[in-house]
């Protein structure tokens, strides 16, 4: 069984065992602690004892100590990469990727983390100067998911530790052994610096949100949990970081060219077995090409494979769970039952005896008002629906309760432009879905939440701003206590 890493060692818990299972075979693989209240605990006091000398170490000295973070991802990036695909079912070539993009942001940070604390101010009087600091919070807990746990991870741990704080990271029940694996990655750092502990959401990760040594909740995970965690932060006023979940529209034009977006939809609707929160779940295509890209569309669908994600060949892996398989299929025979029509897929593949595969699937004559198109189906599905010009796809596109991206493919600026500014969601990608880059915001607006991960704000999102003011001469105001003299005049 696999240990938590609090206060810098393995610690040995009172709690259960919580089993790891591959996606795709069924197989248990590992075990790790079902973290208990008292393991929370004692991880976030390791923290906040860390917290005392962690926060006054040098800009440059935190910046060293996550290069080296990051160098030391890239040298474990094929074992992490391996545990990824084998606990959360990703192809190894994306998780190859995840553990690239996370060594990256932890480079990032150590880059911007160092470059200011605040700015100057222009003062009100003379003799007088004015400055903002910026404030680690403290003591934060980093609550992740299943679908990209390092990389995740690291969009709250980077800055996090880079603006001064100190960090328990509780991963998901389903993926724990690639951040376990981190320990190695972390040991380097002081005891109590980064902390991680295992287990449920509704135990270990309640403890950390109710836990009054928490200064903040970094949370990415789904509309609902980012509810329940807000609920019980507001009692105290804790601070909130969600990052929830997401719905994306994607605008086909009648310019796009229809070879490059038919790659382009699939990917981004299939990527991960479509488990990804910035994934492509809505497509809207302009009547003109409509059947000209449904065709295509379901020709290279039936063209990609299903499987094992160590194997090189496969395309898209299984869904994490049964119970994820399951919501994803009853949402596909819910639209069905109601007029919809499966061009390809629509069913748990009957290819494996074993593994949460589901089959990527097209559909058309879907209908805006669906379950399957207004909240999120987090699965290989990829529904069509045909819209008249721009005007109505923005509305579509804006018919939602989500905000967190939003894609188009046109080289028409006018229709770019228009839905850029007419759609509100956190990112807006032109003729290429899904790309972050370490130094653009990355967030969601309405119910997707309301914070911003990577670029400056998302090392703001992690510090705190003290406004200091400063009077370089010590003189009587005029207009202090008695008021008879400020009266006169
Ligand atoms: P989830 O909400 O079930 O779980 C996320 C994390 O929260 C897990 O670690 C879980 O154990 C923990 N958790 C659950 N209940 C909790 C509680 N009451 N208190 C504290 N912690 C609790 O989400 P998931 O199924 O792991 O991930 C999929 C969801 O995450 C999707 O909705 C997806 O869109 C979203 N997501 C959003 C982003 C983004 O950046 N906006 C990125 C990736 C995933």
């Amino acid at each position: 069984m696999k240990h938590q890493w609090i206060g810098g060692r393995e610690v040995q818990s009172k709690g259960q065992a919580l089993e790891v299972i591959n996606p795709a075979t069924e197989d248990i693989i590992d075990e790790v602690t079902r973290g208990t209240i008292d393991d929370a605990g004692h991880a976030v006091s390791a923290a906040r004892q860390a917290f005392q000398k962690w926060r006054w170490i040098p800009g440059a000295e935190k910046a060293q100590a996550l290069h080296r973070i990051a160098s030391n991802l890239r040298g474990h990036q094929k074992e992490l990469a391996t545990l990824m695909t084998l606990e959360g079912g990703k192809p190894f070539c994306e998780n190859r990727d995840e553990v690239e993009w996370t060594a990256s942001c932890f480079d990032y940070y150590a880059e911007i983390g160092r470059n200011s604390r605040g700015t100057s101010l222009p003062p009100v009087f003379e003799h007088q100067v004015n400055f903002t600091i910026k404030e680690p919070y403290g003591v934060v807990a980093a609550i992740i998911p299943w679908n990209y746990p390092l990389l995740l991870l690291s969009w709250k741990v980077a800055p996090a530790l880079a603006a001064g704080n100190t960090v328990v990271i509780k991963p998901s029940e389903e993926t724990p052994l690639a951040t376990l694996a981190l320990a190695e990655v972390f040991a380097e750092l002081p005891p109590g610096v980064v902390n991680i502990v295992t287990g449920f959401g509704e135990e270990v990760g309640e403890a950390l949100v109710r836990h009054k040594g928490t200064d903040l909740i970094a949370l990415t995970g789904s509309v609902e949990t980012g509810k329940r965690v807000a609920q019980s932060c507001a009692a105290e006023i804790k601070k909130t970081h969600l990052e929830l979940g997401g719905n994306d529209p994607f605008i086909v034009c009648s310019d796009a060219d229809l070879e490059v977006v038919t790659r382009a939809a699939c990917w981004a609707a299939y990527l991960n077995a479509g488990q990804v929160c910035t994934g492509a779940k809505r497509f809207y295509v302009f009547d003109a090409i409509a059947d000209d890209f449904t065709d295509r569309v379901v020709r290279f669908t039936r063209s990609l494979k299903l499987g094992d994600g160590m194997d090189p060949n496969t395309d898209i892996g299984p869904a994490i769970n049964l119970t994820q398989l399951q919501d994803v299929h009853s949402r596909v025979e819910e639209a069905v039952r109601d007029g919809a029509r499966i061009l390809t897929g629509g069913s748990r593949s009957t290819i494996f005896k074993k593994g949460f595969f589901y089959e990527p699937t097209v559909m058309v004559d879907v209908r805006q008002e669906m379950r399957l198109v207004q909240t999120e189906t987090f699965g290989p599905v990829l529904p069509i629906m045909r819209v008249r010009d721009i005007d109505h796809a923005i509305e579509l596109a804006n018919d939602s309760t989500y905000g967190l991206g939003a894609n188009i493919y046109t080289n028409n600026m006018e229709w770019a432009m228009k839905a850029m500014e007419r759609i509100t969601a956190g990112t807006f990608w032109i003729n290429d879905p899904l790309t972050d880059n370490d130094a653009g915001p990355f967030g969601g607006m309405r119910q997707t939440g309301h914070s911003r991960e990577l670029g400056e704000e998302g090392l703001d999102e992690f510090r705190e701003t003290k406004h200091v003011h400063l009077d370089y001469k010590q003189e009587i105001k005029p207009y202090w206590y008695p008021y008879s003299e400020y009266n006169k005049r």
